[in-house]
Formats: structure tokens, sequence, C-alpha cells
């Protein structure tokens, strides 16, 4: 009964909802590090908002120099005391707008229409955002107090790396350990897949140091290149055969390891170059440790020092890994059920090539899903959210939020 209470009322406030989201959009906030003056504004904003409905917000900021205010703001709304609290967790800064001349409009001021709303942040991340909002209104509105602790958080950065976000509210206490996090910040058109694990990422970059020379003297030289295309030959083979494990809930099942930028060398054909730079991008499955594959890599470059009596410096540009919430997780569980009883869908789980918040959380020990329902129009230009998964995933937050 609760439960049809709850949606009813989210049902009631659908054209609220849109101009919520239009209007929450119009102020931009982007990151310091894309030359943005961070999120206060905006943030302010919800939190008046906030206000209206009811609600008193804590703030959990932290400082930041490079932008006016020196915050950048972290809101949370917390009902209940007690373990195991669910957190829905999204951003509130956006990226830039990108080359404004592809944009049919405005990127900051949204446009409704055909039951869609276009505009930058709308989908990454406005819809989560304001759909949490209206999942904490129905339930107050109906004068229910949610069964477990609950906490929904606006946080910033999460575009530029989640320092004084996401992070920053780790750092601070406020997530404990057996919490459990939503994060809605990545999700298919149904709203069916449930993201519970994540890649590891080792980014990589070898720096070959040779001899230079002429082109035609190969015999006083060194060719720092030869040795850099032999050493990525040799890091493909081993890497793909030491690591090569399956596991289906990933696209693609297997472990990748790609040479990716390479930096020019010499600009002229005749010239042998002393000095070969490339990188490579490894997304790892979960259940391989990085530093074992750094030991596989730097057994490939001992190997090349010696063939080619080269010298190579290897920098490691990201290692981030985190241990996957369990499929058996109740977390899991309790998604899933709002699923099938508000969507009417199947859940899918799946992992993915890594990269959300989600990963600092399940550091932290907190079993944690990303999930939504969205078109992937994020960073784009054709950013937009169908008006129905706003309304509809507000609807499965609160529903996980009366689960017991
Ligand atoms: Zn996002």
């Amino acid at each position: 009964m609760e439960l049809k209470a709850v949606l009813s009322a989210i049902d009631g406030y659908r054209d609220e909802m849109v101009q919520t989201l239009v209007e929450f959009c119009r102020i931009p906030a982007l990151d310091p590090g894309s030359g943005g003056e961070g999120e206060l504004k905006k943030t302010e904003w919800l939190q008046r908002k906030l206000l209206l409905y009811g609600f008193g917000a804590e703030r959990c900021d932290a400082k930041d120099e490079r932008v006016p205010s020196g915050i950048r703001p972290n809101l949370i709304v917390r009902r209940g005391e007690g373990k195991q609290r669910l957190w829905i967790l999204s951003h509130v800064d956006v990226v830039p707008p990108g080359n404004l001349k592809e944009w049919p409009h405005d990127p900051f001021d949204p446009v409704v229409k055909d039951g869609k709303i276009y505009g930058r942040g709308v989908e990454d991340n406005g819809q989560a955002c304001v759909a949490s909002l209206f999942a904490l209104k129905a339930l107050k509105d109906c004068m229910i107090e949610p069964p477990r602790p609950v906490a929904v958080a606006w946080v910033a950065d999460e575009e530029t790396g989640s320092y004084y976000g996401a992070q920053h509210i780790i750092r601070e206490g406020m997530v404990k350990k057996g919490d459990w996090l939503v994060c809605p910040d990545w999700g298919t058109a149904k709203g069916a897949e449930i993201e519970v694990a994540e890649k590891n990422i080792l980014w990589l970059k070898f720096t070959i140091h040779g001899k230079q020379e002429h082109g035609s003297r190969p015999d006083k030289g060194i060719n720092a290149h030869r040795a850099g295309a032999d050493l990525i030959g040799r890091l493909d083979k081993a890497m793909h055969q030491r690591f090569g494990g399956k596991d289906p809930i990933f696209v693609p099942p297997f472990s990748t390891f790609e040479p990716t930028k390479k930096e020019s060398n010499v600009p002229n054909v005749n010239t042998i170059p002393g000095e070969d730079v490339f990188f490579f991008d490894c997304r790892i499955l979960p259940r391989y440790r990085n530093n074992d594959v750094l030991a596989t890599v730097r057994q490939q470059v001992n190997a090349v020092k010696k063939a080619h009596k080269v010298k190579v410096d290897l920098g490691i540009v990201q290692n981030e890994s985190s241990p996957p919430t369990s499929v058996n997780s109740p977390l899991v569980a309790v998604l899933g059920k709002a699923l099938r009883t508000v969507r009417k869908v199947e859940p899918k789980i799946v992992g993915i090539g890594g990269g959300t918040v989600a990963a600092y959380f399940r550091r932290a020990g907190a079993d944690s899903v990303v999930w939504a329902t969205g078109d992937e129009t994020a960073h784009s230009t054709k950013e937009h959210v169908k008006i129905d998964n706003l309304v509809a995933d507000a609807k499965v937050f609160a529903a996980m939020m009366l689960a017991d």
C-alpha cells in the first residue's frame, strides 16, 4: 500500500520534475579543471529547493582555491539512523558544452520537446539529481519514514576526478563500511542493467632511450623506435597469455591491454630516433592484481633492455582497482526487486571497463551498484533525457528506500 501511494505521488510530480530539471540545468557547474567556477550556485539552488520541500540538508564541503568561492560543495540529506545506510549519490557538475555551433540551442537553457529534455547536464547527471530529490519528497509527502537509513547526496567534482566530491565525503567518514550505494551515473535504455563490477585500470607510459643517428648508419646508433615496437609486441603477447581469463558479466568478457597513444619522435624520415614514447591502456578483470600485471610488464621491459641495449623508463599514469560487489549482495536483490515491481524489467548484472565513483565506495567497504535509465547521450551535443525515465527512475529510488 505504501509503495502504491508513493508511486502515484511521483506520477503527480511529473510537471514539477521537468521544471526542476530545466531550472537546475540552467545553472552551469563546470569544474575548475574545465575552466569553470565550480558547483556552489547550483548546489545552493538545490539546497533552497530542499528547504522548500521541508528537508534540512547537511553540507560536507571541500576547500578548493581554484574556484572564486573557495568551496566545492557536497550536499547530503540523511534520514534515519543505523547500519547499512542506502546512499543515492549523483553529481552536480557537468562537462563543458564543447563547440556551441553544434548545439541547436543554448546548452544551458534546456529545451522540452517530444517528451524529452535537451541540454548540457540533463542526463549527466541532472536526471538522477532530480529523480532522487523527488523520491525523498514522495516519502515525506506520504508521511512514510523509510524503514532503513537513507542518504541522498549531490556531490561536486565527478567529471574531473571526484577528489573534492565523492572521495571527500568518504575521507570525512560520512560513508560507513557496510553501507550501500546506488550511483545513477550510467545506464541503458530499458534500465535493466545493474553494474556491480569494474575492471581495474592501469595506464602505463613507456619511454625508450636509444641513440639517435643518421638513417643510413644504424650500425652507429640504437633505434629506440625498433626497441619500442619490439616491447609493444612482447607486452601484448605476455599480458594476454598470463591474464587471459574470462568473465561473462563484462563486455568484452576479458582483460584488455591496448597500446594507445604514441608520441612523435623524429620529424624526418632519414633519422634513426633516439627516443620513443608510447602508452598502454590496460583494463584488467578484478580477479587479477595490478601488481602482478606490473611484474609481467617489468619482465618484458628487462628483456627488451637486454636485447636492444636501450634504457627504458616505465611511468604509471593511472593505477586503480576496486573489489567487485557480489552478484549475491542484498543491495543487488533490492534493486532487482524494485526493477521487477516498478519497471517490469528483468535485471541483468553487468561489469564495465572502469571509471565510476562506485570504485571509491567499494574500496571503502560499501556494496555499490551503478544503475540508471538513459540513452547514453552524456557529454554529447545531443544530451537529453526522456521525461518518462526521469519519473520512472524516481520510482525505483523510492521503492528501494521502502525496501526492508
Ligand atoms: Zn556523470
